[in-house]
């Protein structure tokens, strides 16, 4: 154990300031180990920007919008004749919140079952050992704990002159409550937030226009995912606006208006009924009183940590959104168990070149490891392998063609550096590729396991074997 044992006796071992996927799962490790463990959370309900605003909602409304898709567009070519077909957007949004809930219980659940004391307040530090719970309603009160775990997430972020009036300018959290359909949205950013929910008012009839700053959507991601994208959501009707830079967004009362530069410097303006901001997150520090404890925040707001997740103030550790690195619930998750472990004394482990990535549009695009403009920037010589969706038989049952799966492998060597994808629920078949790389496969390998037929995931073999020596079976 590397406690921070001190003479004078504490309530508790570990406090972990919010409880989003970082900090109650983070919590839940710590009270499997055996350590006196409470959570601070500052809202009503349990499960953080993920269960309550984030993940779990936007997976709902995507499942939602996609029946209505499947039911308005493809039904007919199954045979099967749907008449008045119509969004109920009310009982849609009730849905949501009803799997919201359910899923936030399940934490709530989950404290008790694990003693996990929970309380409800604005956690911030009086000093290092030191913290202070300011209710909505009451009295602040104040416990003592050896080690704290800072999980308190993101907040969206926005610049100057796109400043969310939460009305006509939306972020995702007033975009995951729309009473209507809209009839046009603009969405300034087309990365993740942006094309997810997107997507999702996109299928319900909206006409949705991206203005993106980058020249290609999903930016960060490998290049080929993001014009096979393209072509897949300009079919669902999406309009983009690459290398255009939004200089203001005006609420006009019953429209907004957003203005912006294209790449020949030319003023140019869109008009629709919401804006949707989704330029990314920022780490959220707000009230936590970080300079009582002495803990340093870096110049982008991020809590600044080592490689082991620990603070520059002996005792407190940071995890999730709120450090450097992806923002993704898993990757939250992931070291919240890393520094529960390192508290008990173990030696827990994070490979952070093997987290998955996905966006949930449909098909889905999952990938991981290296990109191949890492590769070629790194001077890897690496093979590539490609195998497309269209040729799949499983994939033309469910008239789902488009996309396809690429893996990337060491040129000498033949091991997988990096498996990228768009296919039909590809966040779960990317699940092979980070197995195989976690055990560091050869494309070979992953070209020698059965896959069964007629699946999904045959193209990841197939694609594999194209790596292996050009020798994909079925194209
Ligand atoms: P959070 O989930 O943000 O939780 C932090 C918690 O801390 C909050 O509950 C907050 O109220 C609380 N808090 C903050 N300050 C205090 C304080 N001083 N005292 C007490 N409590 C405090 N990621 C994925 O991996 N997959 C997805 O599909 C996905 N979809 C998303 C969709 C949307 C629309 C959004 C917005 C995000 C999505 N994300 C997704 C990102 C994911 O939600 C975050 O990466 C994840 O929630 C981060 O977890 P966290 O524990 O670090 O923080
Ligand atoms: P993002 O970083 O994915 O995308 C932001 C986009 O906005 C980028 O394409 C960027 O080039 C663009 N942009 C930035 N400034 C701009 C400007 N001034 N004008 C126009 N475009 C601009 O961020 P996001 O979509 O807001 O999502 C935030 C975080 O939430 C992400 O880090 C993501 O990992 C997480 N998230 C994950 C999932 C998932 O895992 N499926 C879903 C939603 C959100």
């Amino acid at each position: 154990m590397i406690l921070n044992f001190s003479k004078k006796v504490m309530d508790y071992d570990v406090v972990v300031i919010g409880s989003g996927p970082g900090g109650y799962v983070g919590a839940i490790r710590c009270a499997q180990l055996g350590l006196k463990t409470a959570l601070i959370e500052k809202y009503d309900t349990l499960g953080g920007t993920c269960l309550n605003v984030g993940c779990i909602p936007s997976k709902a409304l995507l499942d939602s919008s996609e029946h209505f898709h499947n039911a308005k567009h493809n039904f007919d070519k199954h045979g099967i004749g749907v008449s008045s077909l119509k969004v109920d957007m009310k009982q849609m949004i009730a849905r949501k919140n009803e799997v919201v809930e359910q899923t936030c219980g399940g934490v709530k659940f989950l404290m008790d079952k694990n003693k996990i004391d929970v309380h409800h307040g604005l956690g911030s530090f009086v000093d290092k050992n030191t913290i202070r719970i300011t209710p909505a309603k009451g009295k602040p009160t104040t416990i003592t704990t050896k080690n704290t775990i800072i999980a308190t997430g993101s907040k969206p972020n926005y610049f100057p002159g796109m400043e969310p009036d939460k009305k006509r300018i939306i972020t995702s959290t007033e975009a995951l409550n729309l009473t209507a359909v809209p009839k046009k949205m603009i969405v300034i950013g087309g990365g993740v937030i942006g094309l997810e929910l997107g997507s999702v008012y996109a299928r319900l009839g909206t006409e949705i226009e991206v203005v993106e700053f980058a020249d290609s959507i999903i930016p960060t991601m490998d290049r080929e995912l993001g014009k096979e994208l393209t072509k897949v959501l300009k079919k669902e009707g999406f309009k983009f606006n690459l290398q255009h830079k939004v200089q203001k967004v005006e609420n006009k009362g019953k429209s907004v208006v957003v203005t912006a530069l294209n790449k020949k410097d030319e003023e140019v303006s869109f008009e629709a009924d919401y804006c949707l901001v989704a330029v990314g997150r920022k780490p959220y520090t707000e009230g936590l009183g970080l300079e009582n404890a002495g803990v340093k925040v870096s110049e982008r707001g991020q809590i600044e940590t080592d490689n082991h997740l620990r603070t520059n103030v002996e005792g407190i550790y940071a995890i999730g959104d709120v450090v450097k690195g992806a923002m993704l619930a898993h990757k939250a998750e992931e070291e919240g168990v890393y520094v529960a472990e390192m508290l008990a004394g173990q030696k827990p482990h994070i490979d952070y070149n093997l987290i998955p990535g996905v966006v949930y549009t449909w098909p889905e695009v999952s990938a991981v490891g290296k990109t191949e403009e890492e590769l070629k920037a790194a001077g890897v010589n690496y093979k590539k392998g490609s195998f497309p969706m269209r040729a799949l038989g499983r994939a033309r049952a469910s008239m789902d063609i488009m996309g396809f799966v690429k893996v990337l492998a060491d040129a000498e060597t033949d091991e997988v550096l990096g498996v990228h994808m768009i296919a039909p629920r590809a966040a779960d078949l990317i699940m092979e590729a980070v197995t195989a790389m976690e055990y560091r496969a050869s494309a070979e390998d992953m070209a020698r396991i059965c896959h069964p037929h007629p699946t999904f995931t045959e193209a990841t073999k197939e694609a594999a074997l194209a790596a292996t020596d050009d020798r994909a079976i079925h194209s």
